[in-house]
Formats: C-alpha cells, structure tokens, sequence
C-alpha cells in the first residue's frame, strides 16, 4: 500500500493487501454458502476485494503512459463503483479488464451468483433468481457458454490422461467403450445422426476422459487410445472387432483382456474382467446430457467438455475449482 500523503489520504494502489491474496490450494478447498457469499460480496467494493483477492481480476495496474501505479477511485457511474485511474496521464481503466468478467457489463455481484449457481448445477430459473439476472435469458446461456468455455480450455491444456503402472509395479486396470449419444427427438421430422463418444476410466481412481470420435472404426478407436492412455496400462474392453490388436499397439505398449457384454456382464472365469466402470460413466454422462443439450446439436462438444469438467474436480467444491480455473487461464 502507498503511504498516504499529506491533506488529503490519497486513492490506494491496490485492491487488497498483497498479505491478503489466497494460495489457490486454499481457494481450491474453500466451501462457499449462497448466505456466506451474499455476506463477503454485498458491496461493489466487497466483490471487489473478494476477487482480487482470488486472483481473478487484477490487484493493482501500472499506467501504459507513466508507468506509475493506477490509482483506485470511487467512480460514481462506474458498473463497479471503482475505476483505476492514473493522476499523471488521466488515463482510467475499467477493473475487469483482461479478467473473464471484461465480456459483460452485469454488476460483479451478478456474475458472481451466476457463476455460483451454474457450477452448482442450479437449475437456470434458480440462478436467474439469486443473480438478479429475471430479465434477459440470452444473458444467461451466454455466460453458461462462457463458463463451458473456460472448461473446453482447461481441458486443452491438461488433457486427461490416464492410466501407467501403480505403485506396487501392477498396471493400473483401464476400462474402454465406445458409445453413440443421440440427440431428443425434438423435431421428429428432422434426422440427427447422433455422436459417437469413446472413453476411458481407471478402475481404482476413476480417472477418465471422454472424447468425441468421428466413427467407432479400428483407426478412430486406436489413435484415442493412443492419445489418452499411457503406455504399462491394462486395457479391458468389450468385443467390439475395433479393438483386436489393441495388445499389439507401438510393439505391446498396453496389455489387453476382453468381456463379451453379449454372454454375460462379467466375465464368469474372472471377475476383474468386467467394463462396469465405463458403463457408470456412460450412464452418469447421459443422464447430465440429456437434461442439458436436448436439441442443441452445436452445443454437444461443448456439454460433453463441461461434463469430463466436472467429473475431474469431483473431489473438490466444484464452485471454488471453477474460481481456480478461471483465474489460471486468465494470467493478470
Ligand atoms: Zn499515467
């Protein structure tokens, strides 16, 4: 914090103290209530301060021009009730600028709810509700768009591989399918062919990834399984002709064993050899899809990301996870 001048204390240079940011570890396990939040968050300057603090919006900003400190000044026609504001250039800069919030003009209040509620899984009339947001549902899906958005890229950039050996030298065991994802039969006259999705889960930890694949072909099915699952893992999968060979991949990098789904559902002479891990996975997935995408066909990849999302912060409160992700993909 600046030393505060003569006459007139002047405007601070920083949000909060430096003391005062959180270790995303610590945010990671924080446990928010709708009532605690609305209490952290009820002024302009609350909010301010509770997202600075989680590095979400930036703390404090040098001017382009002088490269002096911003100043932050109570701004009476400002959404945020700040600007950062530089004496020497007369330059101003809104708050939420660079941060994920710079695309609305909603009162961080709002937005704060809204991303609450959506990682919550409140349904939208609720979150509409506490956000205050009753007015524009297009507002709406855009920020559950921009909340999946931030789940796509976290996905990108740490794809979820699985599998390797445990630590007792045992490959970790692997299960894989294949399933078609078929959209509602909104529009019955209109055909949807509907999308193929391959995965994986590790039987123990059930770690998985899902991915969209164009076709369930040899090709399709073995550059996945290339791609998401590392080399020493054992692979048990059903009988689909696609995965014969599967133990011959890059010179038997995966060992591999085979339950036909058709005759019974686990194998009746070894009962590790049973896909029942993928086919939760599958059921789970659905489940949530349907509910969410119903006949948006150009929002399928966009769910399914949101979905594996969710399922790779499941140990944790899945609204602080969501805090987490968004302030590493937008480095202040
Ligand atoms: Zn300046």
């Amino acid at each position: 914090m600046q030393p505060v001048g003569r006459g007139r204390p002047s405007a601070p240079t920083t949000i909060v103290g430096v003391d005062e940011i959180i270790p995303e570890q610590v945010v990671l396990n924080e446990n928010w209530r709708l009532t605690e939040l609305s209490h952290n968050i009820r002024e302009p300057l609350d909010a301010l301060k509770w997202l600075a603090k989680r590095i979400i919006i930036k703390n404090n900003v040098e001017c382009n021009n002088c490269q002096q400190p911003f100043s932050l000044n109570a701004y009476k026609d400002a959404a945020d009730a700040f600007r950062w504001y530089c004496k020497g250039s007369k330059q101003r800069q809104s708050v939420r600028e660079g941060s994920f919030f710079s695309k609305s003009r909603l009162p961080l209040q709002k937005l704060i709810y809204h991303i609450y509620g959506w990682s919550r899984n409140m349904p939208q009339k609720e979150i509409q509700h506490e956000a205050g947001m009753n007015d524009a549902s297009h507002t709406f899906a855009d920020w559950a768009n921009f909340c999946r958005d931030v789940c796509e890229v976290e996905l990108e950039t740490n794809p979820s591989v699985i599998g390797v050996i445990n630590a007792d030298g045992t490959p970790i065991v692997i299960e894989i399918d294949k399933s078609k994802f078929f959209h509602c039969k909104y529009h019955r006259e209109q055909w949807r062919p509907g999308h193929w999705v391959f995965g994986g889960i590790e039987r123990v930890s059930r770690k998985c990834f899902l991915v969209e694949v164009p076709d369930r072909t040899a090709e399709s099915l073995q550059n996945a399984i290339l791609e998401f699952i590392l080399p020493g893992s054992h692979i048990v999968s059903d009988g689909w002709a696609s995965y014969a060979g599967i133990e011959r991949l890059n010179d038997g990098i995966y060992s591999h064993a085979v339950v036909i789904h058709k005759r019974h559902f686990v194998d009746p002479l070894d009962n590790e050899i049973h896909t029942q891990n993928i086919e939760n996975l599958w059921m789970r997935a659905k489940c949530k899809l349907r509910q969410q995408f119903g006949t948006y066909e150009d929002l399928f990849t966009s769910h399914l990301h949101e979905f594996i999302w969710r399922q790779r912060f499941k140990e944790f409160p899945i609204f602080p996870a969501f805090l987490t992700c968004i302030s590493r993909q937008y480095p202040l």
